[in-house]
């Protein structure tokens, strides 16, 4: 049998998924997404937006010199090139800076990002450069005055969930990628050489789906799927909360700033975000299990307001708040924050099955590709197939815009978020409630909490309306 008769089956819509299906349809495959919530409605809508290589990750591997680390690096900025040319309207490129406050610290993160520049080599975005003090303070002119300057670098940004969707929706226009939401997978059984998978909806039928194979890319939620298939085995999963505050009322910034170092060993940014607020995050907290929209525990909220108000003289209004799961892939004797991200692809051959595990956004595309290789030479045991290259996601939005122009009502008045907006994303078939349009489309709540909330009792109250 060719691969273009196979079929795929992956459960979990989020940059795991999306990247496996890329890498199977590319190859011809037939492939079916099974998304318990939204497109991206899961981690993947919570990460601190950055196409990076990790910073501390080479902090990591230059203490410990282990190779992981520095693969997992290298690797991530090559994809980080690729994730800023992939789509270019949805990710850019961010200078952050890194405060000094002395000497010793100078030549320390000099060396370190001097590193970071070589190993992105032949995919680096721009060199570094040092900024004097007077620059520094241009840069930043609430910080408190005990820094002689800074180290910029570069990295990407992007809108994690709207890259989602429009991922989603470039397979389905250019692969005819079956990608249903609110699907969740329940059960998995194996007969002959099929994996058949229980599907529940979010109106509580059931049904059944065959393919060839099955990935499992539910992120912090792997382990409900492994242990469906093997009561007994022991969990892979470690979760740890990390939360994220929105802040206005600051000056603008024209480039991220890095805590290095907090007194518990974790990195912080304060970025740039939309409408001129500012992005904070993240903490580190193990916690017992994923939640799907996770509140921000006060204690965490408190850190980082503590922080910020460690480096700069005003600390805002925080207008939005928002916390997601890493998916830690499971070791006794670790705790969360020195767990490697590398992904974990566990193969179960029997089962028909491959389970996904840990990684980052940023990787997405290598993760999804050493899947489908693994596929390929592991559960087909065949020559992996090269397939059609990608190097664009952008996907056709001319209908948008159409629509966009025929029905141009703001759904709130002195709101710029249109009718026509919102007939285009549910005639897609994927988002089935306000919040789907509001947080997923639009991204509000990330932005502001209380815009966020008018909007979605506004769309609520037309909702049956506006299809
Ligand atoms: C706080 C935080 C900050 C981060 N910041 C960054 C960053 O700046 N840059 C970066 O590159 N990476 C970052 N990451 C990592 C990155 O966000 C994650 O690695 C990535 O989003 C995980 O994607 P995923 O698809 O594996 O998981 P998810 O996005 O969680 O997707 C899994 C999906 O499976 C669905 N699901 C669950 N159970 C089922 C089921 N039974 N059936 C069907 N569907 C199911 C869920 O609804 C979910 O949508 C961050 C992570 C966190 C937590």
């Amino acid at each position: 049998m060719e691969s273009s008769q196979r079929k795929l089956l992956i459960a979990g819509g989020g940059s795991s998924g999306l990247g496996t299906a890329l890498a199977a349809a590319r190859r011809g495959w037939k492939v079916v997404i099974f998304e318990a919530q939204d497109i991206g409605g899961g981690t993947s809508t919570t990460s601190t937006k950055l196409i990076h290589g990790g910073i501390r990750y080479l902090e990591s591997a230059i203490k410990t010199l282990r190779l992981s680390d520095w693969h997992l690096v290298r690797e991530a900025l090559r994809e980080r090139k690729w994730m800023i040319e992939s789509h270019p309207h949805l990710c850019a490129k961010l200078p952050i800076i890194l405060p000094v406050a002395n000497k010793a610290d100078k030549i320390y993160y000099g060396i370190g990002l001097t590193l970071y520049d070589y190993l992105s080599y032949p995919y680096r975005l721009a060199p570094k450069e040092w900024i004097d003090m007077k620059a520094f303070y241009e840069y930043f002119p609430i910080a408190y005055r005990k820094f002689i300057g800074g180290w910029l670098y570069w990295d990407g940004q992007f809108e994690d969930r709207l890259y989602a969707v429009h991922l989603a929706l470039y397979l389905r226009q250019r692969f005819g990628v079956d990608i249903r939401t609110y699907h969740r997978v329940m059960d998995i059984e194996v007969v002959k050489d099929e994996v058949r998978v229980c599907v529940e909806t979010a109106g509580g039928e059931r049904y059944v789906e065959s393919g060839d194979f099955l990935i499992n890319a539910t992120g912090p939620w792997g382990d409900f799927l492994r242990k469906r298939l093997r009561p007994h085995t022991a969990p892979r999963l470690r979760i740890s909360r990390g939360s994220h505050l929105v802040l206005k009322g600051l000056p603008p910034l024209k480039a991220g700033f890095l805590i290095p170092r907090t007194v518990d060993n974790r990195v912080l940014f304060i970025l740039p975000w939309k409408e001129g607020t500012w992005l904070l995050g993240t903490t580190d907290e193990e916690a017992e299990a994923p939640e799907w929209n996770a509140p921000v525990p006060a204690k965490e909220e408190s850190y980082l307001r503590a922080y910020l108000a460690r480096y700069f003289e005003q600390s805002g209004e925080v207008v939005a708040r928002f916390a997601g799961f890493r998916p830690l892939v499971f070791s006794r004797e670790q705790t969360t924050s020195r767990i490697a991200r590398n992904h974990v692809i566990e193969v179960w051959e029997a089962e028909r099955t491959i389970h996904l595990m840990g990684g980052k956004w940023t990787t997405f595309r290598s993760m999804g590709e050493d899947t489908v290789r693994t596929l390929y030479t592991r559960l087909l045991r065949r020559p992996v197939v090269e397939g059609e290259p990608v190097t664009q996601i952008v996907p056709d939005l001319s209908d948008l815009e159409a629509l966009k122009h025929i029905f141009p009502q703001p759904i709130v008045e002195g709101e710029p978020f249109t009718e026509g907006e919102v007939r285009f994303w549910r005639r897609l078939g994927w988002a089935h409630t306000p919040a789907d349009i509001v947080e997923g489309r639009w991204q509000l709540h990330l932005i502001n909490e209380n815009r966020s909330l008018r909007l979605k009792s506004a769309l609520q109250a037309r909702w049956s309306e506006l299809t």
